[in-house]
């Protein structure tokens, strides 16, 4: 599904030039659950944003099930993330503005789902993650872990084939946090692929695949249980 050959980032600031990630090949296949750990500032977040189109790499190749995406102009770019990628971030970056309705309904609206069909495909997901009795409520009226069922929804409503999920664990407790890990267990066990960023070894046995990262490389990379001869 995925395909990165030789990917590069340098970050420039006045006189520093940072190299956030080095020469990156990596394939994903298509329902795998990869972690990606590594110390803090070894690119983990920035490769995850290049997969996520949210970041543009300095060189390299980036396909997806085949189609180049380095070369899309920034409108095709919010159009494939719209289409094909959820997120899921530790800060959860719902909107407080809008109701727990409205969160989740913004990347139908912005797909030009009409009104009606996202209402629908809204209350379906709430009862789903039994958040029916939150429809109305703004995030910040919410505990965390209810916070992260709103972001997980809004990351699944537009039914994407790729979820990227950045310390998804990072703000909760250990409970919380290991219903959103069931929560990807089960979307990966439908079909989903996830890739994930953790700092969490806890959190990284429930994937199937561990990638470590060091310096803006990838260093090695290890299967969890049977898996890998699944691949
Ligand atoms: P990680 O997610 O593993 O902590 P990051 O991908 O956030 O690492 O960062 C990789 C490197 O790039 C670090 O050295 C970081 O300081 C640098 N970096 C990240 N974002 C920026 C930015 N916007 N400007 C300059 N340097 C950055
Ligand atoms: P948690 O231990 O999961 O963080 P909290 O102690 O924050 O839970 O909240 C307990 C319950 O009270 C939750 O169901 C949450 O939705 C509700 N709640 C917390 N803060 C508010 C608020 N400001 N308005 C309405 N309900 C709230």
């Amino acid at each position: 599904m995925i395909d990165l050959r030789q990917l590069s980032k340098i970050y420039r600031t006045d006189r520093v030039e940072t190299a956030a990630l080095t020469n990156i090949n990596l394939k994903v296949a298509a329902g795998e659950f990869v972690t990606i750990m590594g110390s803090s500032g070894c690119g983990k977040s920035t490769l995850l944003n290049i997969i996520g189109l949210l970041d543009a790499p300095a060189a390299g190749e980036y396909h997806f099930n085949g189609k180049a995406l380095h070369g899309l102009s920034e409108k095709e770019k919010t159009a494939f993330r719209t289409a094909n990628i959820g997120f899921i971030f530790q800060s959860f970056n719902l909107i407080d503005r809008l109701t727990v309705t409205e969160n989740i309904a913004l990347p139908l609206y912005y797909a030009g789902v009409d009104a009606a069909e996202r209402k629908e495909r809204v209350a379906k997901i709430l009862a789903q993650l039994n958040l029916s009795h939150r429809a109305a409520h703004h995030p910040k009226q919410l505990s965390g872990g209810q916070q992260q069922r709103v972001a997980i929804a809004r990351a699944l409503i537009g039914k994407p084939r790729l979820i990227l999920a950045d310390e998804p664990t990072g703000n909760l407790d250990s409970a919380n946090g290991n219903g959103v890990m069931e929560m990807l267990c089960d979307l990966n066990d439908a079909g989903t692929t996830v890739i994930m960023v953790t700092h969490s070894q806890h959190d990284a046995g429930f994937s199937k695949r561990i990638i470590y990262m060091k310096d803006g490389q990838i260093v090695t990379e290890k299967f969890n249980r049977n898996v890998s001869a699944a691949l």
